[in-house]
């Protein structure tokens, strides 16, 4: 069984659900899950309870991570309607700031574009600034983009109409960067039924075939993949008000490793977008002695339960996979094994050094 090395994976897009509702998930086990996914770096989202929009929170968050991580990391800010000098000063030690720019849930929503003008003039032109806004409100975004002449990342990218704003943008050769995730590359409405309504509920929803067939012809203006791992408990999933988001660190491996099988992508297209893109945009530091081990040929049918995250569950249960991490070493050091997690909680570090 000849072996495939990849550089250790970063997500740039993790609900860590610390603090708040660690009984949907918590720093030592969403980055466990991130480990046995091949993950060696995860970006942490702050829609927490309570959000992490200021020093105190943010701080609080850090303080969370450095005790319980066992990959690295670094932390999001969120911009609320009062941000100002004060939180654009904290950028450096922050993995960028977020800005929710359509409907979400929580305080976190910039309902007015009058909200918008402080985060895109005040935040540092080379942190990064990723935004969460769909359809229409994409188009608004890479106006204020324009206007500040400013980058921007727009995350979890899903719809035809989407993909191709960004075409455009960067055809004019406007500083916008783009992730993708997963389940909107291999799954559409048309999996709802099997995948059950409550737990099928994400934002954004589950495109139409059409779309994710543009996201998939639209590949080199897709700069990352991002699992937009969002973790709740089943309980909750199957509830009459059940939350958007699925996890997605302990899949999404497989899942491109299977495509690349099937011819849709290559290897180095993979690679890029799951480290060297993401570290040139983040400006994150090389995690030296750090790799993946692949078994490339081992097939396998994504079981329904046996996950490192705390929801035990996965809306791409059943799917046949080609691809499985079987090591991974971050510094040098075996962290995951055959199944097992090997590093311990505190043992992941600040990709900012705070
Ligand atoms: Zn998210």
């Amino acid at each position: 069984m000849a072996l495939l090395r990849l550089p250790g994976l970063i997500d740039p897009h993790v609900h860590v659900r610390e603090p708040g509702a660690t009984y949907k998930e918590d720093w030592s086990t969403a980055t466990a899950a991130a480990l046995a996914g091949g993950f060696t770096a995860i970006l942490a989202m702050p829609n927490t309870q309570p959000p992490v929009t200021d020093e105190t929170t943010l701080e609080a968050a850090l303080q969370l991570a450095r005790e319980k991580a066992r990959c690295d990391y670094a932390q999001y800010l969120g911009a609320t309607a009062h941000f100002g000098p004060r939180e654009a000063a904290l950028a450096p030690r922050t993995a960028g700031l977020k800005l929710y720019l359509s409907r979400t849930f929580g305080p976190l929503w910039l309902v007015s574009t009058e909200t918008w003008h402080h985060p895109f003039r005040l935040w540092p032109q080379e942190a990064p600034l990723v935004v969460h806004a769909e359809r229409v409100t994409l188009a608004a975004a890479l106006f204020f983009a324009r206007l500040y002449r400013r980058p921007i990342h727009v995350a979890h990218v899903a719809y035809r109409e989407e993909i191709l704003l960004i075409r455009g943008a960067k055809e004019r050769g406007w500083p916008v960067t783009c992730e993708v995730t997963p389940h909107h590359l291999f799954l559409t409405q048309e999996d709802i039924p099997r995948i059950g309504e409550g737990r099928a509920e994400v934002r954004p929803k589950l495109g139409l075939p059409q779309d994710r067939a543009a996201l998939w012809e639209n590949l080199e203006v897709v700069d990352v993949f991002a699992t937009d791992h969002a973790p709740h408990a089943v309980q909750e999933k199957d509830s009459p008000q059940p939350p958007p988001g699925y996890p997605g660190l302990e899949t999404a491996l497989p899942l491109l490793l299977t495509a690349v099988q099937e011819g849709r992508l290559t290897l180095d297209d993979l690679v890029q977008r799951m480290h060297h893109r993401v570290r040139a945009i983040w400006r994150l530091p090389e995690q030296g002695e750090t790799w993946v081990e692949v078994d490339p040929q081992a097939r396998w049918e994504i079981p329904a339960h046996g996950w490192h995250t705390r929801a035990d569950w996965t809306p791409f249960v059943g799917m046949k996979v080609q691809g499985r991490v079987k090591r991974v070493v971050l510094r040098g050091k075996a962290v995951y094994q055959d199944g097992r997690v090997l590093a311990p909680p505190g043992s992941g570090r600040s990709l900012r050094g705070v």
